[in-house]
């Protein structure tokens, strides 16, 4: 089975390294978001990519979500004893990544080129892909103005009420090398339990053309980020209320609509059955909380055997 998972930052790195588990290298590829990337100290910073590749590494800090297991704090600290910024937190070894991906871009090897090389670097076995290599930007129109995303997300703490969201540098942006590829393979499309809004529609966009392609024996597959009208973790359901939606699995449903032949949401919401099918798709009810290596694993095999129902 060959599978593609869309994934943001943390909801969709632990499936997507659930999923690692299960399948061999070759059968899986994730695809990573990179409209919450932004340019900060001099580094080109990537979060959701670099959460992606730090599971899947066995790296990830299992606390925060973001950033390295047992990280030091030198560099942040003294930063901020010269009145640096400090509302994003770097860690030491972190810092490597941004320093030497930095250096990278600059000399012209591109994004998925040098994710790449990590992965390598950091024993990644299952490919790894930006969505793009062109910048693409996610903006955030909230209530007092448009802000670029991580000064929405981490400087103001997902605060500003939000009207609407932009992907700024979309439109000429192309997918990155091996995401057609892999798309044009795949027997399945997961996607992961990320943030809907922020997380996979910049995906989304920057993949539908091949999208459009698809055959009938493609299925594509979503895991609710919403469990039990919340978020694990992260503004997705803030963002469903100020947009007017009442936040629950069925609307995460509801949202990729006509993409998906099949949806997975947790036992808490097990009451939405009827209406979730009744958006045209089968649905799947069982645990979705990944609070251990042991969970990620368990959903990732069943969503595996959902898609064998579902083809
Ligand atoms: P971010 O960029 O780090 O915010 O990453 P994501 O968009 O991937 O993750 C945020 C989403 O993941 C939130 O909507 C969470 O509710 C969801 N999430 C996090 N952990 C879990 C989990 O264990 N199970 C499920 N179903 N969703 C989760």
């Amino acid at each position: 089975m060959k599978i593609v998972a869309l994934a943001g930052g943390v909801g969709g790195a632990k499936l997507a390294h659930g999923l690692a588990q299960i399948l061999e290298p070759g059968e899986l590829t994730t695809i990573v978001n990179t409209g919450d990337d932004f340019e900060h100290l001099g580094f080109y910073i990537c979060p959701d990519l670099d959460t992606v590749c730090y599971t899947l590494a066995g790296l990830a800090n299992p606390e925060t979500g973001w950033g390295r297991s047992d990280e030091t704090w030198n560099v942040m600290e003294n930063l901020e004893k010269l009145g640096g910024p400090s509302w994003f937190r770097l860690g030491d070894q972190d810092m490597a990544t941004h320093l030497e991906r930095t250096r990278r871009l600059r000399v012209g090897e591109p994004l998925s080129q040098i994710t790449k090389a990590f992965c390598e670097a950091w024993g990644v076995k299952h490919a790894v892909l930006p969505m793009s290599d062109s910048p693409v930007r996610t903006m955030v129109n909230a209530d007092d103005g448009e802000l670029a995303f991580q000064e929405y997300f981490v400087h103001r703490r997902c605060e500003p009420r939000v009207k609407g969201f932009r992907f700024d540098g979309v439109e000429g942006a192309e997918p990155a090398p091996g995401v057609k590829e892999a798309l044009d393979l795949a027997d399945t499309v997961i996607i992961c339990p990320s943030n809907p809004w922020v997380s996979i529609d910049p995906i989304l966009e920057i993949l539908r053309p091949p999208f459009a392609q698809f055959d009938g024996a493609k299925s594509v597959i979503a895991v609710s980020p919403i469990i039990g009208g919340q978020t694990v973790k992260g503004p997705a359901a803030k963002m469903y209320r100020e947009l007017g939606i009442e936040p629950s699995a069925f609307a995460v449903a509801n949202h990729y609509r006509g993409l998906l032949s099949g949806f997975v949401f947790d036992r808490r919401d097990a009451q939405l059955v009827e209406n979730i099918k009744g958006l045209n798709m089968r649905a799947y009810v069982t645990n979705t909380l990944m609070e251990c290596l042991d969970d990620r694993k368990q959903l990732a095999m069943e969503v595996l055997n959902f898609i064998g129902e579902v083809l």
